[in-house]
């Protein structure tokens, strides 16, 4: 705790922002004020220039310990908003200026250094175009959520390092127990059947079937039903272990990029590339075990399906931060044809979307819980919600509006094959 005594009997310290950070956004100022007679106002100034006054009168035990030979109030905290995007980005002098009712003035000063611009992206961190939105179109905890209008993708900024990645999916990811119960209730993903047909009939000959990404494994449980040898990669330990014990997969923990040698007639990326901080590596990476003929099939949310258009920030697979990001058919085309892949065929699905159950129990907990992001969505639809779910979730799919794309790739620039 700093603290500056200075003429007449008024003191003044500053909590926060601790001296030397790096500041952007909208920061709390955070102090304490006392005075022989009684604090009259604090005023927050930025480089001599006053932007307000700081709200005061939170309890500070601690200040009043500090000075127990003062007969004070313990309510002696002060606090203020102060935004960032107000001051340019480098160094200013932050000042807090307390007046007491007898004309006491304190006040106190420290350099802080706003780096607005850190939090926006230069550039699209996918396709590397300048024409990403400043601005957020919406925030997320402490990400902010980009739109790119070159490859379409929208992203959730910073992007998240791998480590972030890892705590997030250990602390809320299924249990090994919730995992092991999962696999045995359903062993056999409801979709197998329908990524066999588009085997069947983008590459009938196909024998060697990977899934990057495969989870429990209960994707290529159902595949090897139909006579693929099949193998998968997951990173989560839980997840391989439990496809590996209790279906008796052959599955690596890891990623393709572990496949060092290995060729495969088909690698499936089913709600994978939306995870992965490096998307275009995950597919340069299936371009390499894919054999000659080989195809590749994507399965993922749909960033322009009426859902997502409508939800925004509360649509269900805006999970932040485990989906980094959300991308539509022109976004998947683009990556496809930056990896060298062609594209075969696409279409979109209302897929694993609960849309109406999930979506509707998410308004009921929202319209309850308060979430200020999810409350604005609920109050734009309730009215609508019943019966305009149940006509989306028929009449989106065939608008190519559905909530995942399912798209078949080739290996090879196009016209190769
Ligand atoms: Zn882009």
């Amino acid at each position: 705790m700093l603290r500056k005594p200075v003429r007449d009997r008024v003191l003044v310290g500053l909590d926060a922002p601790a001296r030397d950070a790096a500041i952007s956004g909208v920061v709390s100022v955070e102090g304490w004020a006392i005075a022989a007679g009684r604090v009259r106002a604090v005023e927050v100034l930025v480089d001599g220039k006053r932007l307000g006054w700081a709200a005061y009168g939170a309890e500070r035990p601690d200040v009043l310990a500090a000075f127990p030979q003062l007969a004070m109030t313990a309510r002696c905290g002060f606090r203020y908003s102060l935004d960032c995007y107000r001051l340019g980005d480098g160094k200013h002098m932050l000042t807090v200026s307390a007046r007491s009712t007898r004309r006491g003035q304190a006040e106190m000063s420290q350099e802080i250094m706003v780096g607005n611009r850190a939090g926006v992206p230069d550039s699209c961190p996918l396709c590397g175009s300048k024409r990403v939105n400043r601005r957020p179109a919406w925030l997320a905890g402490r990400y902010r959520y980009h739109i790119c209008r070159a490859c379409d993708v929208g992203f959730i900024y910073p992007i998240p390092t791998a480590e972030e990645c890892q705590v997030y999916y250990d602390s809320a990811y299924v249990t090994p127990e919730r995992a092991r119960e999962i696999v045995r209730e359903e062993p056999v993903r409801w979709d197998a059947a329908e990524l066999h047909q588009l085997i069947a009939r983008y590459h009938p000959t196909a024998h060697r079937v990977c899934d990057a990404g495969c989870g429990t494994g209960t994707l290529i449980n159902g595949l090897a039903k139909y006579g693929y040898a099949v193998v998968g990669y997951e990173l989560s330990q839980v997840s391989s272990a439990v496809a590996r014990e209790e279906l008796g997969l052959s599955v690596v923990t890891g990623t393709l990029a572990d496949a060092v040698g290995a060729r495969f007639d088909v690698v499936i990326m089913r709600h994978m590339l939306e995870h992965s901080p490096t998307p275009l590596a995950e597919l340069a990476d299936a371009v390499k075990v894919l054999a000659e003929h080989g195809i590749l099939l994507v399965v993922m949310p749909n960033r322009r399906s009426f859902p997502a258009r409508l939800y925004r920030g509360a649509w269900q697979w805006f999970v932040v931060p485990a989906h980094i990001w959300h991308f539509s058919w022109r976004t998947l085309s683009w990556a496809a044809a930056h990896s060298r892949l062609k594209p075969l065929h696409h279409y979109t699905r209302k897929g694993d979307a609960l849309l109406l159950a999930h979506e509707w129990l998410e308004i009921v907990a929202a319209l309850r819980a308060g979430n200020s992001r999810k409350q604005a969505a609920a109050r734009r639809i309730t009215p609508f919600y019943l019966p305009l779910a149940g006509l989306l979730q028929r009449v989106a799919p065939r608008l190519g509006r559905g909530q995942e794309v399912v798209a078949v790739f080739a290996k090879g620039a196009p016209g190769k094959r």
